[in-house]
């Protein structure tokens, strides 16, 4: 494979290919930028097809996470890491002291966290044996509420922008995915009176729904297909594609999974669809905000912060709209311009 050559290679600093034969650790750390500090982002669990799937995924989701923390405001470069295999089978405390003593490799260029597959308890594991993660309980702990949170103010602001809403009473929007971000951000609609469309694979993350949320299971296929307001991808990336945004009803794209669109051209695709998009590394960005006060950790502190999702998204839009361009695009643009500057 010629490495340097990949599309999703961006002059990443440092890839770091991690192994342990004992626990049955394949890792792969991407350190994409750390202009504006330590690269800071969560680490995936995910049985991926190939190597090079797992090496793709850990490229995009760290050069994501250079731009995310860059538009949050947050002095942390961009970094990932993505652990191969079962988490259903593969995970165990050896695994993860393994994967902490390759974190200790890095000697805190790279600090890790949870993302998908990836819980507190592993996290504490590995932080037996190194100070180089975050998100650790008892300090800032699980992000995915604070996901959550930003997740449904930025559809506040999508509703806000494309429909000059400022109330969701009434709106329909179809979440899919169920986890710990997507079952929250469902909580906080249905408490803001929103009617929910919802699709999982996990059967009893549908039936919670249901009962706890008045919510409508529609199939895995369906979930695109529904006469809604809103389309909140929750699960994993790429669910904006060619054969989707034709089928789309919803007029807003507003959820908090990373790499939400199959390619960039996307971007262009959804506009021209008429089609609103929050980009994901800015409304996703409330978990990585409440990561970057672990030290000195204040609820507040934090839940104020996320909350300036709403007006940075407002911000992009403004933009895009001035510009005719894409959302994507201006929110990169701008945060290419936040790292060029320093991170001001
Ligand atoms: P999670 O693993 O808790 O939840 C994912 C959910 O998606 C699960 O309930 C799973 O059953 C479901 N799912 C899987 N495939 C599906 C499919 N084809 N259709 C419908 N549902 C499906 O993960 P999470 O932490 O909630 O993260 C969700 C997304 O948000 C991921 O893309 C993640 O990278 C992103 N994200 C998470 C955080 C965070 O704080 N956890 C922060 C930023 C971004």
């Amino acid at each position: 494979m010629a490495f340097f050559d990949l599309t999703d290679f961006d002059n990443h600093e440092q890839v770091v290919f991690c192994s342990d034969e004992k626990s049955g650790l394949k890792a792969i750390i991407a350190v994409h930028n750390t202009q504006l500090g330590p690269a800071v982002g969560g680490c995936r669990m995910w049985d991926y097809a190939s190597d090079e799937e797992a090496l793709i995924d850990a490229l995009r989701l760290s050069k994501g996470m250079t731009y995310k923390n860059a538009m949050a405001g947050l002095k942390m470069g961009g970094g990932k890491s993505v652990i191969i295999g079962d988490a259903k089978t593969l995970k165990s405390p050896a695994l993860f002291k393994a994967f902490g003593d390759a974190l200790n490799g890095l000697n805190g260029r790279y600090l890790s966290a949870e993302d998908v597959n990836i819980t507190t308890a592993d996290i504490a594991i590995a932080n037996s044996v190194t100070p180089f993660v975050t998100g650790t309980e008892g300090k800032s702990g699980n992000p995915g509420p604070f996901t959550a949170l930003g997740t449904f103010l930025g559809i506040k602001a999508s509703v806000k922008h494309k429909l000059n809403l400022d109330d969701l009473t009434g709106l329909k929007i179809a979440v899919q995915g169920l986890g710990s971000v997507g079952y929250g951000l469902c909580e906080h609609l249905h408490k803001a009176g929103a009617t929910l469309i919802v699709s999982d694979i996990n059967q009893a993350a549908l039936n919670k729904a249901t009962t706890e949320l008045g919510a409508t299971v529609v199939s895995l296929d369906e979930i695109y297909d529904q006469d809604v307001d809103v389309y909140a991808p929750c699960a994993l990336g790429a669910s904006i594609n060619d054969e989707t945004i034709k089928r789309l009803k919803a007029t807003i794209v507003a959820g908090c999974a990373n790499n939400q669109l199959a390619e960039p051209r996307h971007d262009q695709a959804l506009l021209d669809a008429g089609i609103l998009y929050a980009p994901d590394y800015v409304i996703n960005a409330g978990g990585i905000i409440n990561v970057s006060f672990e030290e000195d950790y204040s609820v507040e502190r934090s839940t104020r912060k996320v909350e300036k999702i709403y007006h940075t998204l407002l911000d992009v839009y403004a933009k895009a709209d001035k510009q005719n361009k894409p959302t994507g695009i201006i929110a990169d643009e701008m945060a290419r311009e936040i790292i060029k500057n320093g991170g001001k």
